[in-house]
């Protein structure tokens, strides 16, 4: 059960007013607000031990050096990888997306495939266009169908000896539709080819489980999750870590450096070259400790409680269509009214303290496949209200009476 009154206490910009009105957040499919407990996580570093970490003999690099990797095996443990080592600090899903794809540059060979869901963010269609770019090989996507779901079917068609990786999003960020990763995976193994998972959306309402899942690589911001922008996880399973080459040179991912050769670390520190965001790992770490205590499951079954509620009363307002509706989705609404621009109803809202979403949510072939040039997405989490979900379908539907 979600204790909603006291949880909100815990996040001090619900308590800010937008123009003149009490926020209403709904747009956590973007960003998650931030609870006070990782914001003092943040404060207290940069108050008491700010240092370098892995290099200083002196106490205070000690103590960061030890949160740090305190916070690495916290996020082990969180996504049940095998290792600590499999466990990549990065400052995004972005940053891990490019890393695997830089690293299979020198994997693939020209008329190799690389599939895609044609339900991805741009963040993850890009760094495999220019995958293919540089090596030739060729980039197949899987359709979706009008549900906003991935079209198994034609995935399973796709695939073949020519796969080299496959690149599908846990839950997609413009629709909420949740995908079957698991069978995704599984057949993906059967042609021998690798997979990478983009867990950005999922996180925030999945503990998802790297061993039984067995995928290849997953990755995750935690800006998303609780915890601060610039932050982020990249799991590989120990074998593919060692394949790929290092992504960046620099310090903290060498072993030994002379001009005629340099050896680079052990995993993780290969991929994690120069000083990390080392107040946002140890941050981060503090926000899944605070998401586990509130309960993953919990946070589903009030979600959905949200989401079933605010479809439902959405849906009684004439002229609107929401997009993505799929059974199995997270708390995320994609909608529009009629021929209404969605920016206008967005830009109404916000005079009323409210925040959602507007436009093709970087994910334009998407939008391009509705035929449409966006939507209104709200998008809900366990500090949402149902009282707040009444006063924005009001605030809709005099956007709606004053644009028609
Ligand atoms: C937010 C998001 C990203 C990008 O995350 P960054 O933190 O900006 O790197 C990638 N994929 C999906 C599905 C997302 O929702």
């Amino acid at each position: 059960m979600i204790d909603v009154k006291k949880i909100r206490k815990d996040f001090p910009i619900l308590n800010r007013k937008v123009n003149g009105n009490s926020l209403i957040y709904f747009d956590n499919a973007a960003t998650s607000q931030t609870p006070k407990i990782v914001i003092d996580a943040i404060v207290d570093y940069y108050s008491n031990y700010n240092a370098n970490i892995h290099r200083g003999v002196h106490t205070l690099s000690q103590e960061a050096t030890d949160d740090y990797e305190q916070a690495r095996l916290k996020i082990q443990k969180h996504f049940n990888a095998k290792k600590a080592h499999e466990i990549i600090l990065t400052s995004g899903t972005t940053h891990g997306i490019n890393l695997v794809a830089t690293g299979f540059t020198s994997l693939l060979k020209k008329g190799d495939e690389i599939i895609v869901s044609a339900l991805e963010h741009h963040s993850n269609i890009v760094p495999w266009q220019m995958l293919c770019e540089r090596t030739g090989a060729i980039l197949k996507v899987i359709p979706i169908s009008l549900k906003g779901e991935l079209i198994f079917e034609e995935y399973e068609k796709l695939l073949s000896e020519k796969t080299k990786i496959v690149f599908v999003g846990h839950v997609s960020n413009a629709l909420g539709t949740i995908n079957p990763i698991k069978k995704i995976i599984k057949k993906a193994h059967n042609v021998g080819a690798a997979i990478l998972i983009d867990g950005a959306q999922a996180t925030p309402h999945i503990k998802p489980d790297m061993q039984e899942l067995d995928c290849d690589f997953y990755v995750c911001s935690a800006h998303k999750i609780c915890g601060p922008t610039g932050v982020g996880m990249l799991y590989g399973k120990e074998e593919w870590l060692y394949k790929l080459p290092p992504y960046q040179g620099g310090g903290e991912m060498i072993s030994e450096v002379t001009f005629e050769k340099t050896t680079y670390a052990d995993l993780p520190h290969k991929f994690e070259a120069g000083t990390p965001n080392i107040a946002g790992v140890i941050a981060f770490g503090v926000a899944l400790d605070y998401m586990n205590e509130i309960g993953f499951d919990n946070i589903a079954s009030y979600e959905n409680e949200l989401l079933d509620y605010a479809t439902k009363k959405l849906l009684e307002i004439d002229g609107l269509k929401i997009y993505g509706t799929s059974a199995k989705k997270t708390a995320v609404i994609s909608f529009n009214i009629e021929e209404i621009h969605p920016y206008d109803i967005g830009t109404i809202i916000d005079k009323l303290g409210i925040a959602v979403r507007t436009g093709h949510h970087c994910a334009q072939p998407i939008m391009d496949f509705y035929n449409i040039p966006g939507t209104i997405r709200a998008s809900f989490t366990f500090y949402n209200t149902k009282e707040e979900i009444d006063i924005f379908v009001n605030a809709v539907i005099r956007a709606k009476n004053m644009l028609l």
